[in-house]
């Protein structure tokens, strides 16, 4: 009677879940490459003008999101509303004359933005400077599970910090040291930025460095002179510092040797733990005015409710803004971002279309959710994850992608930030199915990681994944990957020439939807609530839930 009973058990067990598995095999099904390719071209045609918020292309593409939201079956995510103002303030910065340091008794004038790349986040309208101590911060890092304070002993509060960008690990090329060559999180300029803050200092100043930033001293050159956009700070939050920006190399040898120190023997010796920052005998002066504009653009969400746990979701996100209509290349001045980010949405909502699908809707909700401004510094998503529509511990994971290649079927799928969460693992499972492998990012110390819209999630602990396949193609290996995406990057890339073209093969796309949707519907019809990685710098922003 027992053992007929346990066998009566365990076969009913097996028959649910070959008939849940043949569910999700059914509903993967629903994702096809002819479905990717029709979101793609509507979304990156030119009736979308660029899709550039606060532009007329804003109302056109916000709408179409909601209304194919509602035609695959997903009700509103904002109460009774498809969207979510997102309230920014647009600030430019007018350096005004020169900006000088006393430097050991000698005056240097640093020209913006050539010498100095300077912006200001700041709500104040005039900015003046009069002799600011300097003061030298290493690489201006607090990260206790390291046990690294740079800010240890030294007083920084109303002072210019000067810091070094990315992390040790970098410099010494010690495994041990943080992580590495890869960059973490506290490598990154607007960690170190949004520290400088919390450390109570008035002005920020990251020495650049090609390799340690990732790009050449163009791109904060370049920023410096275009206006801001910045998501409104709530009460409470730590206010900016007034002056963030970036000495140039050859600026900042120049300052330093005037001290008596060369930067590189500096950048050594704060590789090393017992090292600490110190007073510079320098004192800087500068005047800024900034204009303020205050503008809202709208995120679109919309979620497909659990049946049990309503309130716990995992989230698909890809952002829908882009550049609109602007400088004209070849006789096109629309900026159609097909491929940044058309290809993304689709994925998304082929994703949620599957789920949708399900014969039986998993218990947790599932929310699809395209932010606005990613381009001007994931501004959607930072407002979503600071307003967000169910408690954010209850977000489970969140599964993004950017600018996903139509190259066709890959043998590899590329992981963004390897390493960090177990979504990695269940990824792992999931394309293996499919005879892929893993690759994590090639190139990890551009911290790729922390520079798209699943960022803001891993900064209130969300578990996050960025995953797609880039680099080793199935028919024609990874030469030809390689030189795919260099084309992309030179040719198209935030260009005109972005556009829709009919030889774009969504096979790949098609396979990566199928293996993100197993990974989601894992979760989602389940009680897992993948963990970090132990050694991740997300790992202690939430109290572990088993
Ligand atoms: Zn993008």
């Amino acid at each position: 009677m027992k053992n007929s009973l346990i066998t009566f058990v365990l076969v009913s067990m097996l028959a649910a879940s070959c008939s849940e598995e043949d569910a999700l095999r059914r509903a993967a099904a629903t994702i096809t490459a002819d479905e990717l390719r029709s979101y793609t071209m509507t979304l990156a045609a030119d009736s979308f003008m660029g899709r550039k918020p606060f532009s007329p292309g804003e109302a056109v593409t916000v709408g179409y999101l909601a209304g194919e939201l509602e035609k695959i079956g997903f009700r509103p995510a904002f109460g009774d509303s498809w969207f979510q103002s997102v309230p920014m303030t647009e600030i430019s910065t007018r350096v005004d004359g020169p900006v000088s340091v006393m430097a050991a008794g000698r005056r240097l004038d640093l020209s913006a933005p050539d010498d100095i790349a300077i912006e200001s986040p700041s709500q104040k309208t005039l900015i003046e400077i009069k002799d600011m101590p300097m003061v030298f911060c290493g690489f201006g890092i607090v990260a206790p599970e390291y046990g690294w304070d740079d800010y240890r002993d030294i007083d920084v509060r109303g002072k210019c910090a000067v810091v070094l960008i990315n992390d040790p690990g970098l410099y010494t090329g010690d495994t041990t040291l943080f992580k590495g060559r890869q960059m973490t999180y506290y490598g990154r300029w607007t960690y170190k930025y949004d520290e400088a803050a919390r450390q109570g200092a008035s002005a920020i100043l990251i020495i650049h460095e090609t390799l340690g930033a990732g790009y050449d001293y163009s791109i904060p050159r370049k920023s410096s002179i275009s206006s801001g956009l910045y998501m409104e700070r709530t009460q409470g939050e730590t206010a900016p510092c007034d002056v963030c920006g970036w000495l140039n190399a050859e600026a900042a040898a120049e300052l330093f040797s005037a001290l008596g120190y060369s930067v590189e023997n500096l950048r050594r010796e704060a590789c090393k733990k017992e090292w600490h920052g110190f007073g510079m005998a320098a004192a800087i002066t500068m005047k800024l005015e900034n204009t303020h504009t205050r503008n809202t653009s709208v995120n679109v969400a919309g979620i497909l409710p659990g049946t049990k746990k309503p309130d716990e979701c995992v989230v698909i996100e890809g952002h829908w803004d882009h550049f609109g209509i602007g400088e004209a290349e070849n006789g096109d001045s629309i900026y159609n971002g097909a491929v940044d980010n058309g290809t993304t949405m689709a994925w998304a909502f082929e994703i949620g279309e599957a789920f949708a699908s399900l014969p039986k809707q998993p218990e947790r909700s599932v929310i699809l959710f395209f932010p606005t401004a990613e381009e001007q510094g994931l501004l959607g998503s930072s407002w979503f994850t600071a307003h967000p529509p169910v408690a954010p511990e209850n977000i489970i994971a969140c599964f993004n992608n950017d600018m996903m290649l139509p190259i066709g079927r890959m043998k590899e799928i590329m992981v963004t930030g390897y390493g960090q969460s177990e979504l990695d693992d269940m990824l792992a499972e999931a394309v293996a199915k499919q005879g892929r492998y893993i690759l994590p990012d090639p190139t990890p110390e551009t911290g790729m990681y922390f520079r798209s819209d699943h960022f803001p999630f891993a900064l209130i602990g969300v578990p996050s994944l960025f995953a797609r396949g880039n680099c080793d193609s199935r028919e024609h290996g990874k030469e030809w990957a390689a030189e795919r995406e260099r084309e992309y990057l030179t040719r198209m890339y935030h260009k005109p020439a972005d556009n829709y073209y009919p030889s774009m093969d969504f096979e790949g796309i098609s396979e990566d939807a199928k293996a993100a949707f197993e990974v989601a519907w894992r979760i989602a019809t389940s009680d897992i609530r993948p963990r970090w990685k132990s050694g991740s710098e997300f790992a202690n922003i939430r109290p572990v839930v088993y």
